[in-house]
């Protein structure tokens, strides 16, 4: 089992960036979409995961741990599988490389997409999701080719109850002071790629493909 992590902060292209990898086989695991499936289904975890999502606070280490631990371990020894949102604190961290371990795989890459707080508030404010297939776009960066409506599935586009200014200024500050130190911890590890997301859409495509595609 391989696995390639997408570290940087919200809105810097993480899942953007995953489209095109999954067309290279990558298998996208999305801890954000894992846990708003968990929302939709109104289970336990999800009822629980909402309240802090949507304040910009992140969901206990165990829970998201453990959702990962399954998808892990259900699946097939030759997969590549890209983490986007995971892990997000040093104990997720650790516990992912025990997790690996244990199952006999590797942890490749750390793609480090950077990106200053102001350019995020402009994409964050104006991203547009596909609850159905979770594709994203942009009103001005990525637009969809119809009105506001999903490229492939043709329903209505929504905005993320957490992609507010006041919302997106606070996962910021958790992101610098939870998330940030793990550029550290995987660089001790020699493992940290960075990539300059500022750039078009393309050419941060192209810069990640260049290292994994
Ligand atoms: P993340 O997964 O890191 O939270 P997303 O991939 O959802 O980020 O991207 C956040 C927003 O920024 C989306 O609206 C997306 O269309 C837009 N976006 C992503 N990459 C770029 C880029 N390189 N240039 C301009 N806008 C971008
Ligand atoms: P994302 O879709 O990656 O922007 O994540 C949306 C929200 O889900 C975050 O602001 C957190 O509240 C929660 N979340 C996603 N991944 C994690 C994680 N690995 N650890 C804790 N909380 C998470």
């Amino acid at each position: 089992m391989n696995t390639v992590v997408l570290l940087g902060p919200p809105g810097a292209g993480k899942g953007t960036v995953a489209e095109v990898l999954v067309d290279k086989g990558y298998r996208h695991i999305s801890t954000g979409d894992l846990l708003r499936e968990q929302i939709r289904l109104e289970t336990p975890l999800g009822l629980e995961a909402k309240k802090l999502m949507d304040k910009g606070r992140f969901v206990p280490d165990d829970a998201v741990v453990s959702m990962i631990r399954d998808v892990l371990k259900s699946s097939e020894s030759s997969a590549k599988f890209l983490f986007d949102g995971f892990p997000r604190t040093l104990n997720q961290a650790e516990k992912f490389d025990e997790l690996i371990q244990s199952l006999e795989g590797t942890l490749d890459e750390v793609i480090l997409l950077e990106c200053p707080d102001d350019v995020i508030v402009e994409r964050l404010s104006g991203r547009r999701t596909c609850e159905k297939c979770g594709a994203v776009y942009h009103e001005i960066f990525n637009p969809p080719s119809k009105g506001d409506r999903c490229d492939v599935e043709g329903c209505e586009l929504m905005q993320r109850p957490d992609d507010n200014e006041t919302t997106i200024r606070k996962r910021l500050a958790v992101y610098a002071e939870r998330t940030a130190p793990l550029i550290t911890y995987y660089e001790a590890k020699d493992l940290v790629h960075p990539i300059d997301a500022t750039q078009s859409i393309g050419q941060v495509r192209e810069a990640v493909l260049e290292k994994l595609g």
